[in-house]
């Protein structure tokens, strides 16, 4: 295994900028570069220790620098590891990695280090996917999800399906040994059972993917309404500031203006459109035309009314079109008094707000968390990390399916435990126990170089 390097610190102005070296040669190449004020080398220190010294590229003096010294296998990689960390600038960071180079390392592709952990039985894949997620996290709830992950509770709860399965497999195949006695009836219930249990913890685990998806990565939402509803002005609300330009004159919105905001926990992508009307305005009708478009594509509509008005025609039409969409009402105008109602929108979530007066927000926040899903997620939820996983879980769920399908229908207890290996094989690829090559070098292609 070659000894690897990169900047594992963001490049730019700084307290510290840290070259982190691993691998068999990684004393020997960190010595090559550093050196202690009182002569002691890196290969003799004890793991975990900090040494102060100087580093140099061939003879030129890079920086004063702080060695951090890890023996395997007590380091993140499970590799002897040495940590060199310099004042924090652009060019004096890069010439330290140039150093290290220089003496013997390779550059490290993005994800390498991690990788490695994982190779060397550090972490499993989920939890190396976690790394990614902890430095992407949005929020609190988003980086407590990744935090569980990266602590293995995603893990463990995967680990107690797995053995489920396991358990499952190994009857069935004490039961095939003998074929020509019947198994009784309770031992078939109590297989049923097990593969119950097995369906509903992984439906859970795949639900709550789907919520803490909403978390990390936000909804596609795009606020739409006829024209002077308050449109601009809910957005405006969302932003904290005048992002779209608010008046009374219908048809102010013509393009399409986004802006992404924090509502609670959730990420919205928030999308204002023309108003929606007929218009003999060109321009106004090329804004109307990308207003549908936008809706088309949208995760989740505000349609916003003005609540002080009867509805009118342009409103039927704009709930009638958004049927199979995920939408919230918005009776809009509460300060002007109400003239609609609840029972005005057959069972869609209404959300009553002034948008002039900054009132509603709060009932919107829930009313997002609850279509979203993400109420349903406390801190200590467990929640897959990445698509990768939820694929493996959709597809172990597939055959645990399979599985009571066949059962059901009278098939042989073989036939049932061929479902149930192919689900166990599912489960051992999602924590990569059981992985190609080509799954585990596309996970980390994702990975920033220096993680
Ligand atoms: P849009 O065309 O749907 O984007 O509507 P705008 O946000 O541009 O608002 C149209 C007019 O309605 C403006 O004069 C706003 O000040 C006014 N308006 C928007 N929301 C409210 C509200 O909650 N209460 C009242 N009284 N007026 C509002």
């Amino acid at each position: 295994m070659k000894t690897i390097a990169a900047i594992i610190t963001p490049l730019g102005m700084g307290g510290i900028g840290t070259v982190r070296i691993s691998g068999p040669d990684a004393f020997a190449v960190a010595d090559r570069v550093f050196k202690n004020q009182n002569g002691k080398k890196i290969a003799d220190a004890k793991g975990y220790t900090a040494l102060f010294g100087k580093s140099y590229n061939n003879e030129s003096l890079v920086d004063e620098t702080v060695a951090l010294v890890f023996k395997e296998p007590k380091s993140f990689t499970g590799e002897d590891s040495v940590e060199l960390s310099v004042h924090g600038g652009s060019f004096v960071v890069k010439e330290l990695l140039n150093a290290v180079l220089s003496a013997g390392a390779r550059l490290a592709e993005p994800g390498e280090f991690t990788k490695r952990a994982f190779l060397n039985g550090k972490i499993d894949l989920t939890q190396a996917e976690s790394v990614m997620g902890i430095i992407t996290a949005n929020s609190h709830q988003d980086l407590k999800m990744q935090q569980n992950l990266k602590e293995g509770a995603v893990s463990k709860k995967i680990g107690a399906i797995k053995n489920e399965l396991i358990l499952l497999a190994a009857n069935i195949a004490a039961y095939s040994d003998y074929p020509d006695e019947d198994l009784p009836e309770t031992r078939i219930e109590n297989l049923e059972a097990q593969l119950k249990f097995a369906k509903s913890e992984l439906h859970n685990l795949i639900a709550n993917y789907n919520a803490g998806a909403v978390l990390k990565e936000g909804i596609k939402t795009v606020i739409a309404g006829k024209p002077n509803v308050g449109k601009s002005t809910l957005m405006n609300m969302l932003s904290g500031y005048e992002r779209s330009i608010v008046t009374d004159i219908p048809g102010t919105t013509r393009d399409v203006i986004e802006q992404t905001v924090m509502l609670g926990e959730i990420p919205l992508k928030l999308y204002d459109t023309a108003g929606l009307h007929e218009s003999d305005d060109t321009v106004e009708n090329v804004g109307i035309k990308r207003a549908k478009e936008c809706i088309d594509s949208a995760q989740l509509v505000l349609a916003v009314f003005d609540g002080s008005k009867p509805l009118e025609k342009e409103d039927k039409e704009l709930l009638d079109s958004l049927k199979d969409v995920s939408k919230i009402a918005i009776i809009n105008k509460t300060d002007m008094g109400t003239v609609v109602d609840e029972k005005d929108f057959d069972g869609i979530i209404c959300v009553k707000t002034s948008a002039k007066l900054s009132e509603g927000y709060d009932k919107l926040v829930k009313a997002v968390a609850k279509i979203s899903g993400t109420d349903r997620l406390n801190p200590d939820s467990i929640i897959l990390g990445t698509l990768r996983q939820k694929e493996c879980a959709q597809d172990a769920l597939g055959s645990i399916n399979l599985a009571l399908d066949t059962m059901q229908s009278g098939f042989t207890i073989d036939a049932v435990g061929v479902c149930i290996d192919e689900a166990l094989e599912y489960m051992l690829a999602l924590t990569g126990e059981r992985v190609t090559n080509e799954v585990t070098n596309e996970v980390f292609r994702r990975f920033c170089v220096g993680k």
